[in-house]
């Protein structure tokens, strides 16, 4: 993350100081947690974060006023709702709500789009580290076959689309597929993004695939946090596989701050 310092440097240096800023609604203790993580890496690299914090009880319309203020705040760069949003939220009308430019969560669908027809610009925080944790090990996704188990607008379809982008062959699995290993023990590069502990199994791992596991799962009654792959019965099959915690989720963050500074960087080039 410490590589993005002189981008941050280099727009303080031209008068914009980088901006994100956090909407949250209710407490949920997650979100609270997530949303910690964030400013504490603003902190770290000199980019200005503010936390907007609303009550569960307030109107919709109040929070889409709210993002419309900062749609039009010369001095907010980036701006991300945290979900989830409590009970009787319209979360899909609210994401929809920031400004395309300033949606570092890549949830609007001008920017959806553009991912899928290969338009040059924000990608989502979590494919986004995943191709880049792939690039950091050397492991280029092109000829490979690679398996995303998980088809959520989040995860599941755009690192299926990026991974397709750099030219390996996709195949994507969900909850209505039928003898999962058949397929996973296929993939040279397995991506899990369920939301179920221990899921995926070693004997589901071709032996020396690259396994990423995007799950982060709490287990009743336990403060551990539990991935989507059982790590004790992979990690000796797998090639290379990332922990949970500690792998895709500080990418998540670390690529959350890139997308804060493009977002201010297109300031300057408008
Ligand atoms: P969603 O619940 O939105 O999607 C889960 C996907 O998994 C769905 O497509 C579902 O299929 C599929 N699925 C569910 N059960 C099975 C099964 N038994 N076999 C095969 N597929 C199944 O989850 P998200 O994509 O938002 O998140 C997935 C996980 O990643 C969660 O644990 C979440 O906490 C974590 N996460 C971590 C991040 C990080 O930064 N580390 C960021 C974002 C998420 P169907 O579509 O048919 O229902």
């Amino acid at each position: 993350m410490d590589s993005l310092v002189p981008r941050v440097e280099s727009l303080i240096g031209r008068g914009l100081t980088p901006h994100l800023t956090v909407i949250v609604v209710g407490d949920d203790p997650a979100s609270q947690v997530y949303v910690k993580h964030k400013v504490k890496a603003c902190q770290r690299l000199g980019i200005r974060s503010s936390v907007m914090r609303l009550p569960s009880s307030v109107p919709e319309s109040e929070l889409l006023d709210h993002i419309d203020r900062l749609n039009v705040d010369p001095d907010v760069h980036a701006v991300l709702v945290q979900l989830p949003l409590p009970k009787g939220f319209d979360e899909g009308r609210v994401v929809r709500r920031v400004d395309p430019r300033k949606d570092v969560d890549v949830f609007h669908p001008v920017n959806a789009g553009k991912l899928l027809l290969g338009d040059p610009g924000l990608e989502p925080c979590t494919p986004k580290g995943i191709v880049a944790l792939l690039d950091g090990i050397g492991c280029d996704p092109a000829g490979k076959h690679a398996v995303v188990v998980g088809r959520s607008n989040i995860v599941g379809k755009p690192i299926a689309l990026l991974l397709l982008r750099r030219n390996a062959t996709v195949t994507v699995c969900h909850s209505r597929t039928p003898d999962l290993g058949a397929i996973t023990r296929q993939a040279d590069i397995l991506v899990a993004a369920v939301g179920r502990a221990g899921l995926i199994k070693g004997d589901m791992i071709k032996p020396g695939a690259t396994v990423i596991d995007v799950g982060v799962n709490r287990v009743d009654g336990d403060k551990k946090l539990y991935g989507d792959v059982d790590f004790d019965s992979a990690v000796s099959v797998a090639g290379a596989i990332t922990p949970v915690p500690g792998g895709v989720g500080p990418m998540t963050i670390a690529m959350l701050m890139s997308n804060t500074l493009e977002a201010a960087e297109s300031c300057l080039t408008l």
